[in-house]
């Protein structure tokens, strides 16, 4: 997995403009999870695929195009197997998915915390034991 803090993630409440969409495309990723508050709560993924006919000047928020396509966020535990994973990218919803863990100290009520995300690549990776380099 990559690890949450290592993790290229914008906030909901960002404004589409030059600034932002040259900060996306300078990250050469294709999907990008999405947080409300702070980067622990992430409510959306953005498929940098759906900004190519997104005009800098228009200003537009970020939330309508996520909204617009509204792309699903796999979620998984840390201690799935990789066949499981496997098996859930190969149903095509989502090449991506958040790991989550449950923390449970006895004091307040159980609940999840995100650790990090996983590709189809990443489960690739594992299985052959090499490095998939990008084009
Ligand atoms: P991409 O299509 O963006 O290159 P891949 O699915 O091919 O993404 O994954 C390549 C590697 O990059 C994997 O190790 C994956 O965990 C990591 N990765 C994918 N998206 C992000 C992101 N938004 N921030 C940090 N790492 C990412």
């Amino acid at each position: 997995m990559t690890p949450i803090s290592d993790v290229f993630m914008l906030p909901y409440d960002t404004i589409l403009n030059f600034d932002t969409l040259t900060l996306i495309n300078n990250s050469g990723y294709s999907r990008i999870p999405i947080y409300e508050g702070n980067r622990d709560n992430i409510v959306g993924l953005l498929h940098v695929k759906d900004l190519s006919l997104i005009d800098a000047d228009h200003n537009l928020q970020l939330k309508v195009v996520l909204d617009f396509y509204s792309h699903p966020l796999l979620k998984v535990f840390e201690d799935d197997k990789l066949d499981k994973m496997l098996n859930e990218f190969k149903q095509g919803q989502s090449h991506m998915a958040l790991i989550q863990r449950v923390i449970d100290n006895g004091v307040k009520d159980p609940y999840y915390e995100s650790i990090g995300i996983v590709t189809l690549e990443d489960v690739i990776e594992e299985l052959i034991q090499a490095e998939i380099n990008d084009e």
